[in-house]
């Protein structure tokens, strides 16, 4: 009896949403509706969605290529949050050492070294269990799967519920003020060396936050590994961007596609308008840029994973010494830095007048 009730509800569920998704169509346009849908199934979805279309077993990395060409032809895109995808608080976390302990209430072990905590009274267990979830089911497999990487040593992630808790721990690293302004509103994560702090008011949901903890767990791991913060800033965050796109599009690969469609517009058109920079750009021009170059990054990843195979881009990472990245890439891919850095900015302009 209780079974046919559950089910009797779940219908109902599905029946409000669609007639929600109908009506909303009228009265706010079809972005706001789509949302409202993926909340309302996500409610009473038991377990993240999970499925393998961007993940690179065999032969199937070329999806990702035909979908992020596919993307910049579709007309459909999803304005992303800014705050969430521009990582401008992680450059100004550059200046810090370490991030201090914070006292905890709550805690929860993903894996061996991996332990996430509530860092104020107001990050609830099951947050900080859901977290720890996605940390164990998605953000881990995905390191491993993709760049053979696993944690080292142990790696926290701290969890934030308020701009005011989040600045106020920030303010305790000693960070100038403007730099604390920037990451308490333009960040969705910061890592130093093995400590990450996620600001989950900054995250619009799941897949957002799936997103935010694999990427930040890249950087987590690279610096357990011994490097990260050594490899140029194109090659830190495409990798990063790459795994935070393959964990999100496990759980929404919707909104994954649309944001990579919207991220890619940016960049062809500041590659169309002459605005684009190249990939060894100093941060200061990174923080300016009209659009976002860390998606220039992904780009300029996806394109040597396209050109030399994901298994060779793997064994770049997996073998990684930090004491020459130049060795390593020329080693891996046959061609120097500079080359190939100065190839891919002449393919975006070629593509650019092919075009227009
Ligand atoms: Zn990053």
């Amino acid at each position: 009896m209780e079974n046919i009730l559950n089910s009797l509800a779940n219908i109902i569920k599905v029946l409000v949403a669609t007639i929600g998704l109908l009506l909303a169509q009228f009265l706010h346009g079809s972005l706001l509706a789509m949302e409202s849908v993926e909340t309302a199934f996500q409610a009473f979805s038991p377990s993240v969605q999970v499925t393998s279309q961007l993940m690179p077993q065999g032969t199937s990395q070329s999806n990702v290529q035909s979908n992020v060409q596919s993307n910049a032809q579709s007309p459909k895109t999803q304005t992303p949050k800014d705050s969430t995808r521009r990582y401008k608080g992680e450059r100004a976390s550059q200046k810090l050492n370490n991030l201090p302990n914070t006292q905890t209430t709550t805690s929860q072990i993903s894996a061996a070294n991996v332990i996430v905590e509530a860092g104020d009274k107001s990050v609830s267990s099951t947050e900080v269990k859901a977290a720890s979830q996605i940390v164990k089911d998605i953000s881990l497999p995905t390191l491993n799967t993709v760049l053979g990487l696993t944690p080292a040593t142990k790696i926290s992630i701290v969890l934030f519920s308020s701009a005011k808790t989040y600045g106020n721990a920030l303010s305790k690293t000693g960070i100038d003020s403007s730099s604390i302004q920037s990451m308490i509103s333009d960040t969705g994560g910061v890592t130093v060396n093995t400590t990450i702090w996620i600001p989950l008011y900054n995250i619009e949901d799941n897949s957002d936050l799936t997103n935010v903890l694999s990427h930040e767990l890249f950087h987590a791991c690279a610096a357990s590994q011994g490097y990260g913060s050594q490899l140029p800033i194109w090659i830190n965050e495409g990798t990063a961007w790459r795994i935070g796109l393959m964990a999100q599009q496990k759980v929404n690969p919707q909104k994954a596609s649309s944001e990579m469609a919207y991220y890619e517009n940016e960049v062809r058109q500041a590659a169309q308008n002459g605005t684009i920079l190249s990939l060894d750009v100093s941060e200061k021009d990174i923080l300016n840029a009209n659009y976002n170059v860390e998606y220039e990054d992904f780009m300029a990843v996806e394109q040597l994973t396209k050109t030399y195979g994901v298994a060779t881009y793997k064994t770049f990472i997996e073998n990684l010494k930090s004491q020459s990245v130049d060795n390593d890439f020329q080693k891996a891919f046959n061609s120097t830095l500079n080359a190939f850095q100065s190839s891919f900015s002449k393919s975006l302009l070629i593509s650019e007048q092919k075009s227009s």
